[in-house]
C-alpha cells in the first residue's frame, strides 16, 4: 500500500501525441498544471512510442507526423541536414514542446491499475498512487503487440520477433525470413529485408494496394468508419483495412523486384519453418510478426468499461468519452489513433471532461 496519494482533478495517462495534446488543451482552458492536472508517462524520456521505432524509419518514410497544437516541428528540429530518424527527431520535438508549455509530466511512472475509490478514481502506479475525478487515457498501442497463436509455435528453433523488436534488415543476413502481416509496417519490413535476404510474405487476406497516396477525403472516410464502429461499441479495426495500402515508389520497386509475392497464411509452425494446409512447407530461420498492436487499456480493467465483445461504447463530440463512465476519455483510441486525430481528440476530451467536472 503506497503511503502518499496525490490528488488532482484530472490525470492524463501517457505522454505521446495524444497525451501532450490533451495536456496542452487542459492548460489552455486555464487548469492549473501540477495541481488540477498531471500527466503520467511510462517512458523514461519524452517521445512517446516514437523513441522506440526502428532506425530506418525516418521523417520521410513515416506517413506524416503532424505538428502538435501551438508549435511547429521545425521550431524544435532542424531536418535540413538529411534523413532524420523518427526515433530521434520526434522525441526532440516532444521534449521542446513539454518545456515550452511547462507540462506537468511525471516519468517514468507506469500506471498499473485504475479503480473506483469513494467516488473518485484511484490510479495505482509503480510509484505513488494518484486520486482523480477524471482521466484522459492516452496510452497508445506500443505496449501491447498483437501476436496470433499458431500451432507449433513453441517448436520453432529459429527466432520469432514482432515489429516492436525490429531494428534493421542486416541482422538477418544469411537467413530466410517469413514476414507475417498486410499492413504498412509489414510492407516496410518486407521492402527492407527483401533487399538483403530471401523472404516469404504471408497475409490472412489478399492485400489491397492503391495507386497514389491518401487524399484528405480517404482519411476522413476511414476515420468516419472507425468512429462509427466505436460509437457502436465495436473493436476499432485498422485504418488500412479501410483505405488500402498506398503503392509508394519504394513499394513499386519492391514489386518490380518480385518481393511482393504474397502467400496465404500458413496453418502451423514447425521446428524449422512453416507449413500450409496442403502440406507444403517453407524452411525459415526467422518469423517476423508484423501483426499490429492492441490498444493498451488493461490497466482500466477494474472499471468494467468493455462490452461482452471486447469493445467500448464511445460517445462525445469526437467519440473520446466512454459512455458507461463519462469521467473517462480515451484519446488516441479508434478514430483518433493518428497524430492528427490525437491532436483534435485531445482538444475535445480536455474541454468535455473539464466541463463535465465543472472546472470551466
Ligand atoms: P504513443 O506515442 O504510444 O504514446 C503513449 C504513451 O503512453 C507512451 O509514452 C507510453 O509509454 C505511455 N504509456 C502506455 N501505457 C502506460 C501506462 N500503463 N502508464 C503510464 N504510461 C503509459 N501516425 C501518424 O499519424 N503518422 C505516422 O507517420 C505514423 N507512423 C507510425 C508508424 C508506426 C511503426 C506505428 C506503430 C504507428 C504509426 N502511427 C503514425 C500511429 C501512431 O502510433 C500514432 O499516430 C501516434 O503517434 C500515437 O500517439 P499516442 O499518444 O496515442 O501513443
Amino acid at each position: 500500500q503506497a503511503s502518499a496519494v496525490f490528488r488532482a482533478d484530472i490525470v492524463v495517462i501517457g505522454a505521446g501525441q495524444a497525451g501532450l495534446s490533451s495536456a496542452y488543451h487542459l492548460g489552455r482552458l486555464g487548469l492549473a498544471a501540477g495541481r488540477q492536472f498531471v500527466v503520467l508517462d511510462r517512458n523514461p524520456t519524452p517521445g512517446g512510442a516514437w523513441q522506440h521505432r526502428w532506425p530506418s524509419l525516418t521523417l520521410s518514410t513515416v506517413n506524416r507526423v503532424h505538428d502538435l497544437p501551438g508549435m511547429q516541428f521545425s521550431e524544435a528540429v532542424d531536418t535540413s541536414a538529411g534523413e532524420a530518424r523518427a526515433s530521434e527527431a520526434v522525441p526532440q520535438y516532444f521534449a521542446s514542446y513539454e518545456r515550452r508549455y511547462r507540462l506537468p509530466i511525471y516519468r517514468p511512472v507506469t500506471v498499473k491499475v485504475v479503480c473506483e475509490r469513494f467516488g473518485r478514481l484511484r490510479i495505482e502506479t509503480d510509484h505513488e498512487a494518484f486520486s482523480a475525478r477524471g482521466i484522459i487515457n492516452a496510452t497508445g498501442t506500443w505496449e501491447t503487440p498483437n501476436v496470433p497463436v499458431y500451432p507449433g509455435s513453441e517448436l520453432f528453433k529459429g527466432r520469432q520477433l514482432h515489429t516492436r523488436d525490429y531494428r534493421t534488415a542486416e541482422e538477418f543476413a544469411g537467413k530466410h525470413v517469413v514476414i507475417v502481416g498486410g499492413g504498412i509496417s509489414a510492407l516496410q519490413h518486407l521492402d527492407e529485408i527483401s533487399k538483403v535476404v530471401d523472404t516469404t510474405w504471408v497475409t490472412r487476406s489478399e492485400p489491397r494496394f492503391r495507386e497514389g497516396s491518401f487524399t484528405p477525403e480517404d482519411g476522413r472516410a476511414a476515420v468516419a468508419l472507425v468512429e462509427d464502429r466505436v460509437r457502436r461499441g465495436l473493436i476499432p479495426g485498422s485504418v488500412v483495412s479501410v483505405t488500402g495500402i498506398p503503392l509508394t515508389p519504394a513499394l513499386q520497386a519492391a514489386r518490380d523486384r518480385g518481393a511482393l509475392k504474397r502467400l496465404p497464411m500458413f496453418s502451423e509452425i514447425t521446428e524449422d519453418g512453416v507449413r500450409w494446409p496442403d502440406g507444403s512447407e517453407q524452411k525459415a530461420d526467422v518469423i517476423l510478426w508484423a501483426t499490429g498492436f492492441r490498444s493498451s487499456l488493461d490497466h482500466l480493467g477494474p472499471l468494467g468499461l468493455r462490452e461482452d465483445n471486447g469493445g467500448i461504447v464511445m460517445t462525445g463530440r469526437l467519440a473520446t468519452q466512454v459512455k458507461k463512465d463519462p469521467r473517462i476519455h480515451l484519446v488516441g483510441y479508434g478514430p483518433s489513433a493518428s497524430t492528427i486525430g490525437a491532436n483534435r481528440a485531445g482538444s475535445a476530451a480536455a474541454r468535455e471532461l473539464a466541463t463535465f467536472l465543472g472546472l470551466i
